[in-house]
């Protein structure tokens, strides 16, 4: 653990100042103007030297690439209703063209969104680490577009589409005006493929991720508030198994004081720098 105030050296000028945290810290909260992270040595060589390492993104991860929450994506007509009215089961069976068109509505603003240094460290991630499972409960299809090859999606993705009665993904439509469009196979409503409010998490996706983290050496969570289950339980099945837990994240979360290194600050800053000093770790061994 280091703590450094107002001696940002040029090495560094680049990044915003931040703080760094462990767990030893008693005020593990605090950001402070001034101060920059320093990520410890330690932590950079146990990630050179994991063999297997899981990375859990959350919606602060997309919030840095301008992708607006469900609650921000609520402007004009939309800001007049409750999400259990555009996101669960029972909205869409009632009002299956609102629902649908509030998709297509947050596909457009995620199409404007474009992936962050934080995405594109974690993609390079991927080719460092022999066995690397990124685990995202983000639907908006940024880490693929950054290169990441294994992704795991635990809320699904917006990009995808289901029948809404058989649950199956389906490819291809005939465009024939019907909004939602129909089901080639069963003439049912088509649905968008991500989880809503009261459904389960997709089944293997979510066996996957547990297995990951459950094998994991080491663990980043990474711009999640550590509050929405089943996710939230990830990284403390991993550290229960024996896995470092390394929180990056500008704010507290409930996880910072069970995890073994907090790096205070946005994941498009601390996520390449950490990638920088992986490199020359590797290079080095
Ligand atoms: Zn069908």
């Amino acid at each position: 653990m280091t703590r450094k105030k107002g001696d940002c050296g040029p090495k560094h000028q680049e990044h915003a100042c931040a703080i760094l945290q462990s767990r030893s810290l008693p005020d593990s909260s605090a950001i402070v103007r001034g101060m920059r992270v320093e990520i410890p040595a330690q932590l950079v060589e146990r990630l050179a030297a994991a063999e297997r390492v899981v990375a859990l993104t959350g919606a602060g991860v997309s919030a840095e690439s301008g992708v607006p929450t469900f609650r921000e994506a609520q402007t004009g007509l939309w800001a007049q209703y409750r999400a259990e009215e555009l996101a669960t089961p029972e909205a869409f069976q009632r009002q299956p063209k609102l629902v649908w068109d509030w998709y297509e509505w947050r596909r457009t603003l995620v199409a404007k969104a474009a992936p962050n240094p934080g995405h594109f460290a974690l993609s390079e991630l991927e080719q460092l680490v022999p066995e690397f499972s990124l685990l995202t409960q983000n639907v908006d299809g940024l880490h693929q577009r950054a290169g990441s090859q294994r992704v795991i999606e635990l809320h699904g993705s917006i990009f995808d589409t289901l029948c809404f009665d058989e649950g199956t993904q389906v490819l291809t439509w005939s465009d024939d005006g019907s909004v939602p469009p129909r089901c080639p196979r069963c003439a049912g409503w088509l649905r968008p493929g991500v989880v809503w409010f009261g459904e389960p998490l997709p089944e293997a996706a979510l066996a996957s991720a547990s297995r990951a983290a459950a094998e994991c050496q080491l663990l980043l969570s990474i711009g999640t508030s550590s509050l929405v289950h089943p996710a939230a339980r990830l990284p403390y099945d991993a550290k229960a198994a024996g896995a470092l837990i390394v929180e990056i994240n500008p704010t507290e979360t409930a996880l910072s004081k069970h995890a073994d290194y907090v790096l205070r600050g946005p994941a498009g800053e601390m996520l390449p720098q950490l990638l920088r000093l992986l490199r020359k770790a590797k290079a080095a061994r």
